[in-house]
């Protein structure tokens, strides 16, 4: 390796499943060069949670990171750490500072079947991660009366327009997006398209939001402007379509697609594909800033239910397919940066001796029932990640 990698430590069961995927399928055929950043819920305590934007400006810098599921305090956790305040989601500090899209694609293997027939290769979810109904304003109101939407220009410019004239009670709300977060989401969904070499579809509702649903589609027709001559060469397309005609066509296709939705629409859709498609313990997710740089999680969180067990000296099969993925991607994310063949070659045998343990019918307990055709053998997680471990050394032989 050339370029230190940022490695992102975390929390509970993942944080030991960290470790030991690090001593058994990195560390024994990487020359790994990282700059670690631990983001474990004690450090970010010690250190105010300055370690988390220092993590960040470092994925900036160097442009590829990876990191471990982290906890977000909540009133339970002040207590369980003694937490001197409750610091915010990590990767929501990270997500604000490296101003990226998070894309989310499930692992996929011939004997987990998709809930939807026809679904043949992984279908990516990009989600808005900024405003609308996330970051509104709202009002119960409790009689008659006028409701409008107002905005006030610093240059004087005043405009108004009436939401409703109530008879009696109900309910308003106001919310926002800004074109800047438009324009970089749109650069990130077409620059993962072009990195992935797979098409893009972006939908809204902007038949019936003429104005702001409409912006979005301006937006990424102007920025896909910048990219049509890259999409032309690789044979990909860019297809925008309505929300609802995007939702059935989805469920028709075949997959092996990235599907750009807007906020609310990619929360509510990233939980249907994931669930579909098997288990969150099987779904990776990247964060792709505009400006191209990356990093790679699962995305699930850090299983404490298992971590609690753990603890008390049962043995636990947390699957850590996910977590190998984000070293996985992340490595060739950064043998491609760096023009290291070798760092590529290894990441796809990484990856290439997960699906030959799969393959085999070893799995981690949450796989057993969801796989068909074979007779799977559960083990538990040191188990799994050793099996993993014999095949990826034939395959590095
Ligand atoms: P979670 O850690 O994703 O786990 C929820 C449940 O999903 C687990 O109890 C387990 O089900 C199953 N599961 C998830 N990942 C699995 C895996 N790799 N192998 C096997 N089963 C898996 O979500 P949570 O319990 O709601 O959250 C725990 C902590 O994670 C919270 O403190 C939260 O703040 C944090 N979190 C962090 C991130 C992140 O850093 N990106 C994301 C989400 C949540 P069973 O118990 O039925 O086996
Ligand atoms: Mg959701």
């Amino acid at each position: 390796m050339t370029t230190p990698l940022v490695e992102m430590d975390g929390d509970e069961m993942t944080r030991i499943l960290w470790k030991m995927i690090k001593d058994e399928l990195i560390l024994p055929f990487v020359d790994l060069k990282v700059e670690y950043y631990d983001l474990g819920l004690v450090k970010r305590d010690e250190t105010s949670d300055k370690i988390t934007v220092e993590a960040a400006e470092a994925c900036k810098k160097y442009g590829v990171g990876v990191k471990c599921a982290t906890i977000t305090p909540n009133a339970q956790r002040m207590t369980e750490y003694k937490l001197h305040q409750m610091w915010k989601s990590p990767n929501g500090t990270i997500r604000s500072i490296m101003d990226g899209t998070v894309f989310r694609t499930p692992i996929t293997i011939p004997t987990i079947h998709p809930v939807v027939k026809n679904w043949e290769k992984p279908i990516t979810i990009a989600r808005h991660a900024y405003g609308d109904v996330y970051k509104n304003s709202e009002l119960r109101i409790e009689g008659p009366g006028v409701a409008k939407i107002v905005f006030d220009g610093e240059d004087g410019s005043h405009q108004e327009a009436v939401i409703q004239e109530f008879k009696g009670a109900g309910v308003v709300q106001g919310m926002h997006n800004t074109d800047k977060s438009i324009r970089s989401f749109a650069h990130s969904c077409f620059k993962y398209a072009i990195d992935t070499k797979q098409d893009l579809w972006f939908s809204t509702k902007d038949t019936i939001s003429k104005t702001y649903d409409a912006r979005f589609r301006e937006i990424f027709n102007e920025v896909y402007a910048e990219h049509e001559e890259k999409f032309k060469e690789l044979g990909i397309t860019y297809f925008y379509t309505l929300i609802d005609d995007a939702v059935a066509r989805v469920i028709r296709s075949k997959g092996g697609f990235i599907w750009a939705c807007k906020n609310y629409d990619g929360d509510v859709m990233s939980d249907m594909v994931s669930t579909a498609f098997g288990s969150l313990a099987m779904m990776t997710s990247v964060l792709v800033s505009p400006d191209g740089n990356y990093e790679y999680e699962a995305a699930h969180g850090t299983v404490t239910r298992h971590y609690y067990k753990y603890l008390q000296g049962e043995e636990t099969s947390t699957n850590p397919m996910a977590t190998i993925f984000a070293w996985s991607g992340a490595l060739r994310q950064r043998g491609v940066k760096d023009g290291l063949e070798g760092l590529v070659r290894f990441a796809d045998a990484l990856e290439a001796a997960c699906f030959d343990t799969l393959g085999d019918g070893i799995v981690t307990k949450d796989l057993v029932n969801l796989m068909e055709g074979v007779t799977p053998k559960a083990v538990n997680s040191a188990q799994f990640i050793a099996a993993i471990r014999e095949r990826l050394e034939k395959r590095m032989a």
